[in-house]
């Protein structure tokens, strides 16, 4: 069965310029061909026609930092941790909807307690959910009492490490999330590493053994550095806190970063962007108190400093090993809104084909499936986003839905 796309504007992923007025053709699940309107050269059965003339085509998002099972409701991690597995597992269904349906096709989960988004991805596999392919590290690997501990992977030492490892990708981890400093977590420090190198390299040589890739949660500068150190394959946030609380930014760290080959996943939203979206807007319609008033000061400093932190690494050179993510579902970090993560990098300093492929093709290949997702090309999954208006000249046009088609299915 094959279904023809015609579309206005064609964005492949891969960088390069977009192809006006293009055909995409799904034959199945996958992509058939993929080109300009003019070139097709095939008698189409008028009925197997898809208008969107007036839309873009981009390859379906991938979002390399998420939390299904966690609910985005402004709770903290210790109200989160009193819902049991089930409610999560619910909430993880509920979550991945919203997600596939704002475009996002593949996502990364990067920390759930005990098996929950094992059995979330199995019962996507199986259709009983909709969402995106999900990979999945299940618990993240933390130290005694650290950051999400209450996901039940704490493992100290290089022994436990390896073992905790070992399990994990018996039990069907996809890859390794380390919580290599503290975090939002109660009685955590995240301008302090929780691991020692020869920790954090047992983790990473175990999973590589077992071919799975290792991400690290970085707030702390410190951690940024033994994570490099140790050969992580990608940083969460990269905060470059120092203990005292400054964000400080590095250069000679920033250096290393940009040779090591690692990938950084930023997090940009994950500092506060949906509460600012809430206050401004209760500003125009309601007004805020002081509290509010104050809190959205600070919020907007804290983002604004993170901005300037990606501006200089962008300078650096770092640009093709940025990974959007949106870490979705801690705190009030909304799921659905993978447009904020593109908007976010642009604001830092990316023009909005670096910010696409960032949340594309290069944030596929962070996450180990650049072969399978993130580019607009025959042979691949037909995961395919569209939206109204031209994302080049207006990246927020990414968050104008159009239509979602996951595996050759229009799911919206
Ligand atoms: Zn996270």
């Amino acid at each position: 069965m094959r279904t023809y796309l015609r579309i206005g504007r064609l964005i492949d992923g891969r960088g390069g310029a977009p192809i006006e007025d293009a055909v995409i053709r799904i034959d199945g699940a996958r992509i058939g061909r993929v080109g300009p309107a003019a070139a097709l050269g095939e008698a189409v059965d008028p009925d197997a026609w898809v208008d969107f003339a007036a839309g873009t085509a981009l390859p379906g998002l991938v979002d390399a930092h998420t939390h299904f099972s966690l609910s985005a409701d402004g709770r903290s991690y210790e109200e989160m941790a009193l819902d049991p597995d089930e409610l999560m597992a619910i909430n993880g269904a509920r979550n991945a909807l919203r997600h596939l349906r704002s475009g996002v096709t593949t996502a990364r989960d990067n920390g759930a307690r005990n098996r929950v988004v094992f059995v979330l991805r199995e019962a996507i596999e199986r259709g009983y959910a909709e969402g995106p392919r999900l990979l999945v590290s299940g618990r993240p690997l933390t130290c005694s009492a650290g950051h999400f501990h209450w996901c039940n992977g704490v493992a100290d030492g290089e022994l436990e490490i390896r073992r905790a490892v070992r399990r994990l990708v018996a039990e069907g981890a996809d890859h390794i999330k380390i919580m290599a400093s503290g975090g939002g977590t109660v009685g955590t420090d995240p301008t302090r590493a929780s691991y020692t190198v020869a920790e954090l390299r047992a983790a990473v040589e175990t999973a590589h053994e077992l071919g799975r890739p290792t991400t690290s949660h970085c707030r702390a500068l410190e951690s940024m550095r033994r994570a490099m150190e140790a050969g992580s394959d990608c940083l969460e946030h990269g905060e470059f806190l120092t203990p005292g609380g400054e964000m400080s930014f590095d250069e000679e760290t920033g250096k290393r970063l940009v040779d090591s080959g690692i990938y950084l996943s930023p997090t940009l939203q994950a500092s506060g962007w949906d509460t600012i979206l809430r206050l401004r807007e209760k500003r125009e319609t309601s007004g805020l108190d002081a509290t509010e008033t104050s809190a959205l000061a600070a919020t907007e400093r804290e983002t604004e400093e993170r901005l300037a932190q990606v501006g200089r690494l962008l300078q650096l050179g770092m640009g093709p090993r940025i990974v959007a993510g949106t870490d979705a579902g801690c705190f009030d970090f909304s799921f659905g809104h993978m447009d904020y993560a593109l908007d976010l990098l642009a604001k830092a300093g990316m023009t909005p084909m670096q910010a696409i492929i960032a949340g594309t093709s290069v944030a596929a290949a962070a996450c180990g499936v650049a072969d399978e997702a993130g580019i607009l090309e025959a042979g691949r999954p037909a995961d395919i986003l569209i939206v109204d208006g031209d994302p080049l000249t207006d990246i927020a046009a990414v968050g104008r839905v159009t239509a979602v088609y996951q595996g050759g299915r229009r799911v919206t």
